[in-house]
Protein backbone atom coordinates (compact mmCIF):
# COMPACT_ATOMS: atom_id res chain seq x y z
CA UNK A 1 0.00 0.00 0.00
CA UNK A 2 3.01 2.55 0.78
CA UNK A 3 4.03 1.58 -2.18
CA UNK A 4 1.53 2.46 -4.30
CA UNK A 5 0.81 5.23 -2.93
CA UNK A 6 4.42 6.41 -3.76
CA UNK A 7 3.83 5.53 -6.92
CA UNK A 8 0.95 7.45 -7.59
CA UNK A 9 2.19 10.52 -5.97
CA UNK A 10 5.55 9.87 -8.18
CA UNK A 11 2.95 9.50 -11.21
CA UNK A 12 1.12 12.62 -10.55
CA UNK A 13 4.08 14.72 -9.83
CA UNK A 14 5.85 14.16 -12.99
CA UNK A 15 2.30 14.65 -15.04
CA UNK A 16 2.17 17.29 -17.46
CA UNK A 17 -1.93 17.29 -17.49
CA UNK A 18 -3.43 14.97 -14.43
CA UNK A 19 -7.69 15.10 -14.03
CA UNK A 20 -9.28 13.69 -11.42
CA UNK A 21 -12.81 11.75 -11.82
CA UNK A 22 -14.96 11.39 -8.61
CA UNK A 23 -17.86 9.56 -7.52
CA UNK A 24 -20.45 8.36 -4.69
CA UNK A 25 -17.62 7.14 -2.66
CA UNK A 26 -16.40 10.37 -1.96
CA UNK A 27 -19.61 12.03 -0.97
CA UNK A 28 -20.42 9.04 1.55
CA UNK A 29 -17.48 9.42 3.40
CA UNK A 30 -19.02 13.01 4.13
CA UNK A 31 -21.60 11.49 5.30
CA UNK A 32 -24.18 12.23 2.35
CA UNK A 33 -26.60 9.11 1.88
CA UNK A 34 -25.45 6.74 -1.34
CA UNK A 35 -28.80 5.62 -3.08
CA UNK A 36 -28.69 2.06 -3.69
CA UNK A 37 -26.78 0.91 -0.90
CA UNK A 38 -28.35 -1.30 2.16
CA UNK A 39 -29.09 2.26 3.56
CA UNK A 40 -29.74 3.83 0.46
CA UNK A 41 -32.13 6.35 0.08
CA UNK A 42 -33.88 4.00 -2.74
CA UNK A 43 -33.38 0.86 -0.75
CA UNK A 44 -35.19 2.26 2.14
CA UNK A 45 -37.89 4.53 0.00
CA UNK A 46 -38.64 2.71 -3.64
CA UNK A 47 -41.10 5.23 -4.62
CA UNK A 48 -38.88 7.53 -4.85
CA UNK A 49 -36.63 5.69 -7.44
CA UNK A 50 -40.15 5.45 -9.19
CA UNK A 51 -40.13 8.97 -9.39
CA UNK A 52 -36.88 9.82 -9.84
CA UNK A 53 -37.26 8.24 -13.29
CA UNK A 54 -40.62 10.15 -14.09
CA UNK A 55 -38.86 13.58 -13.11
CA UNK A 56 -37.44 14.61 -16.59
CA UNK A 57 -40.39 13.53 -18.81
CA UNK A 58 -42.47 15.35 -16.61
CA UNK A 59 -40.62 18.28 -16.77
CA UNK A 60 -40.95 18.22 -20.27
CA UNK A 61 -44.34 17.51 -20.83
CA UNK A 62 -45.46 20.03 -17.81
CA UNK A 63 -42.78 22.09 -16.01
CA UNK A 64 -45.18 23.74 -14.35
CA UNK A 65 -46.76 20.42 -12.42
CA UNK A 66 -42.83 19.24 -12.01
CA UNK A 67 -41.85 22.53 -9.92
CA UNK A 68 -45.19 22.30 -8.43
CA UNK A 69 -44.52 18.68 -7.09
CA UNK A 70 -40.58 19.03 -6.47
CA UNK A 71 -41.57 21.99 -4.21
CA UNK A 72 -43.71 20.03 -1.99
CA UNK A 73 -42.07 16.89 -1.85
CA UNK A 74 -38.66 17.29 0.58
CA UNK A 75 -35.46 16.36 -1.02
CA UNK A 76 -34.76 12.87 -0.56
CA UNK A 77 -31.08 13.81 0.04
CA UNK A 78 -32.31 16.16 3.03
CA UNK A 79 -30.57 19.39 3.25
CA UNK A 80 -27.06 19.00 1.28
CA UNK A 81 -25.81 22.25 2.81
CA UNK A 82 -25.41 20.69 6.00
CA UNK A 83 -22.65 18.53 5.03
CA UNK A 84 -18.82 19.61 4.77
CA UNK A 85 -16.05 18.07 2.66
CA UNK A 86 -13.38 15.57 3.94
CA UNK A 87 -9.84 15.28 3.68
CA UNK A 88 -10.18 13.90 0.23
CA UNK A 89 -11.55 16.69 -0.90
CA UNK A 90 -9.06 19.02 0.57
CA UNK A 91 -6.58 16.88 -0.61
CA UNK A 92 -7.52 17.49 -4.88
CA UNK A 93 -7.84 21.06 -4.19
CA UNK A 94 -4.58 21.27 -2.95
CA UNK A 95 -3.03 19.30 -5.70
CA UNK A 96 -4.89 22.01 -7.70
CA UNK A 97 -3.05 24.79 -5.80
CA UNK A 98 0.34 23.36 -6.47
CA UNK A 99 -0.53 22.94 -10.65
CA UNK A 100 -0.83 19.18 -10.85
CA UNK A 101 -4.47 18.58 -10.81
CA UNK A 102 -5.77 20.58 -13.50
CA UNK A 103 -9.77 19.49 -13.53
CA UNK A 104 -12.10 17.53 -11.32
CA UNK A 105 -14.97 16.34 -13.11
CA UNK A 106 -17.20 14.84 -11.01
CA UNK A 107 -20.58 12.78 -10.48
CA UNK A 108 -21.60 14.21 -6.80
CA UNK A 109 -23.85 17.03 -7.31
CA UNK A 110 -23.08 18.05 -3.98
CA UNK A 111 -21.15 20.70 -4.27
CA UNK A 112 -18.40 20.18 -2.04
CA UNK A 113 -15.59 20.13 -4.65
CA UNK A 114 -15.86 23.32 -5.26
CA UNK A 115 -16.58 24.11 -1.32
CA UNK A 116 -13.17 22.60 -0.24
CA UNK A 117 -11.38 25.01 -2.36
CA UNK A 118 -11.22 23.27 -5.89
CA UNK A 119 -11.33 25.69 -8.79
CA UNK A 120 -11.98 23.81 -11.84
CA UNK A 121 -15.15 21.27 -11.54
CA UNK A 122 -17.14 19.63 -13.97
CA UNK A 123 -19.79 18.71 -12.23
CA UNK A 124 -21.00 15.99 -14.51
CA UNK A 125 -24.43 15.25 -13.24
CA UNK A 126 -25.18 18.83 -12.32
CA UNK A 127 -24.88 21.04 -9.11
CA UNK A 128 -27.30 20.63 -6.59
CA UNK A 129 -27.15 24.31 -5.28
CA UNK A 130 -28.00 25.60 -9.04
CA UNK A 131 -30.87 25.76 -12.22
CA UNK A 132 -30.00 25.32 -15.61
CA UNK A 133 -31.60 26.33 -18.67
CA UNK A 134 -31.96 23.35 -21.53
CA UNK A 135 -32.38 25.40 -23.81
CA UNK A 136 -29.38 28.05 -23.67
CA UNK A 137 -27.23 26.24 -21.16
CA UNK A 138 -27.38 29.48 -18.91
CA UNK A 139 -26.46 28.11 -14.84
CA UNK A 140 -28.47 30.58 -12.19
CA UNK A 141 -28.17 29.94 -8.52
CA UNK A 142 -30.73 29.04 -6.08
CA UNK A 143 -29.96 32.17 -4.77
CA UNK A 144 -31.23 34.01 -8.05
CA UNK A 145 -35.19 33.11 -7.74
CA UNK A 146 -37.47 33.07 -5.14
CA UNK A 147 -39.05 29.95 -5.68
CA UNK A 148 -41.42 29.91 -2.73
CA UNK A 149 -42.20 33.24 -3.84
CA UNK A 150 -43.06 31.92 -7.26
CA UNK A 151 -44.81 29.05 -6.56
CA UNK A 152 -47.40 30.78 -4.11
CA UNK A 153 -47.92 33.62 -6.87
CA UNK A 154 -48.74 30.70 -8.90
CA UNK A 155 -45.46 31.61 -11.22
CA UNK A 156 -43.85 28.20 -11.83
CA UNK A 157 -41.78 27.68 -13.77
CA UNK A 158 -38.96 29.76 -13.27
CA UNK A 159 -38.29 31.81 -16.25
CA UNK A 160 -34.47 31.67 -18.01
CA UNK A 161 -33.41 35.56 -17.67
CA UNK A 162 -31.51 35.07 -21.11
CA UNK A 163 -34.27 33.41 -22.90
CA UNK A 164 -37.59 32.87 -21.10
CA UNK A 165 -37.28 29.27 -21.40
CA UNK A 166 -38.61 27.13 -18.55
CA UNK A 167 -35.45 26.25 -15.95
CA UNK A 168 -34.79 22.97 -14.09
CA UNK A 169 -32.77 21.98 -11.38
CA UNK A 170 -28.76 21.60 -12.61
CA UNK A 171 -28.82 18.13 -11.87
CA UNK A 172 -28.91 15.71 -14.65
CA UNK A 173 -32.35 12.93 -14.32
CA UNK A 174 -32.68 9.51 -15.53
CA UNK A 175 -33.29 9.89 -19.45
CA UNK A 176 -31.58 13.25 -19.37
CA UNK A 177 -28.87 14.18 -21.73
CA UNK A 178 -25.43 15.57 -20.28
CA UNK A 179 -25.46 19.04 -20.46
CA UNK A 180 -23.43 18.87 -23.88
CA UNK A 181 -21.28 22.14 -22.30
CA UNK A 182 -19.84 19.97 -19.75
CA UNK A 183 -19.91 16.71 -21.99
CA UNK A 184 -17.86 18.17 -24.52
CA UNK A 185 -15.10 19.76 -21.68
CA UNK A 186 -15.53 16.43 -20.18
CA UNK A 187 -14.56 14.43 -23.37
CA UNK A 188 -11.65 17.08 -24.02
CA UNK A 189 -10.59 16.65 -20.83
CA UNK A 190 -9.93 12.69 -20.83
CA UNK A 191 -8.85 13.64 -24.34
CA UNK A 192 -6.02 15.60 -22.89
CA UNK A 193 -5.04 14.01 -19.73
CA UNK A 194 -1.75 11.46 -19.02
CA UNK A 195 -2.72 11.06 -15.44
CA UNK A 196 -6.57 10.21 -14.82
CA UNK A 197 -6.89 9.76 -10.82
CA UNK A 198 -10.04 7.79 -10.09
CA UNK A 199 -11.70 9.04 -7.19
CA UNK A 200 -14.79 6.13 -5.29
CA UNK A 201 -16.35 5.90 -8.49
CA UNK A 202 -16.77 2.19 -10.31
CA UNK A 203 -16.68 4.20 -13.17
CA UNK A 204 -20.12 1.86 -14.29
CA UNK A 205 -22.71 4.68 -15.07
CA UNK A 206 -22.51 5.91 -19.09
CA UNK A 207 -21.52 8.11 -20.47
CA UNK A 208 -19.68 9.26 -17.90
CA UNK A 209 -17.94 5.62 -17.93
CA UNK A 210 -16.65 6.51 -21.51
CA UNK A 211 -13.86 8.82 -19.70
CA UNK A 212 -11.49 6.80 -18.42
CA UNK A 213 -12.29 4.12 -21.42
CA UNK A 214 -10.84 6.99 -23.75
CA UNK A 215 -8.30 7.80 -21.78
CA UNK A 216 -6.82 4.28 -21.72
CA UNK A 217 -7.04 4.66 -25.80
CA UNK A 218 -3.88 6.35 -25.28
CA UNK A 219 -0.77 3.47 -23.90
CA UNK A 220 1.18 6.28 -22.32
CA UNK A 221 -2.07 7.43 -19.71
CA UNK A 222 -2.10 6.30 -16.18
CA UNK A 223 -5.25 5.45 -14.78
CA UNK A 224 -4.94 5.42 -10.96
CA UNK A 225 -7.58 3.95 -8.93
CA UNK A 226 -8.54 5.02 -4.99
CA UNK A 227 -11.58 2.86 -4.33
CA UNK A 228 -12.42 0.16 -1.13
CA UNK A 229 -13.09 -2.25 -3.71
CA UNK A 230 -11.79 -3.14 -7.16
CA UNK A 231 -14.00 -2.56 -9.89
CA UNK A 232 -14.74 -3.27 -13.29
CA UNK A 233 -11.94 -0.91 -14.41
CA UNK A 234 -9.81 -3.06 -12.08
CA UNK A 235 -11.24 -5.81 -14.05
CA UNK A 236 -11.18 -4.66 -17.74
CA UNK A 237 -7.59 -3.67 -17.12
CA UNK A 238 -8.61 -0.47 -17.87
CA UNK A 239 -7.08 1.18 -14.45
CA UNK A 240 -3.35 1.05 -14.69
CA UNK A 241 -3.27 0.14 -10.64
CA UNK A 242 -5.48 0.33 -7.60
CA UNK A 243 -4.83 1.43 -4.05
CA UNK A 244 -7.93 -0.03 -2.00
CA UNK A 245 -9.14 2.13 0.45
CA UNK A 246 -10.68 5.71 1.55
CA UNK A 247 -10.36 8.41 -0.41
CA UNK A 248 -10.16 10.57 2.79
CA UNK A 249 -7.46 8.27 4.17
CA UNK A 250 -5.65 7.84 0.81
CA UNK A 251 -5.43 11.14 -1.12
CA UNK A 252 -4.28 13.16 1.95
CA UNK A 253 -0.97 10.54 2.03
CA UNK A 254 -0.76 10.75 -1.94
CA UNK A 255 -1.06 15.21 -1.74
CA UNK A 256 1.59 15.00 1.36
CA UNK A 257 3.62 13.03 -1.02
CA UNK A 258 3.27 15.30 -4.10
CA UNK A 259 4.10 18.41 -2.26
CA UNK A 260 7.03 16.91 -1.04
CA UNK A 261 8.56 16.33 -4.54
CA UNK A 262 7.48 18.88 -6.12
CA UNK A 263 9.01 21.21 -3.04
CA UNK A 264 12.13 19.27 -2.90
ZN1 LIG B 1 -32.19 30.17 -21.40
Amino acid sequence: MEELISRAAADLARSKYAVALTGAGMSTESGIPDFRGPNGVWTKDPSAERRAYLAYDKYLSNPSAYWEERLSTPSVLGNLGDYLPNPGHYALAQMESFGVLKTVITQNVDNLHQTSGSQHVLDYHGNAFKLRCPACLSRYTLDDYDLAELRQARHLPPLCNNCGGPLKPDTVHFGEPIPPDVAEHSLEEAGLCDVMLVCGTSAVVYPFAELPRLARLRAKVVIIEVNAEPTPLTIEGISSYIIKGKTGEILPRICEQVERIKKG
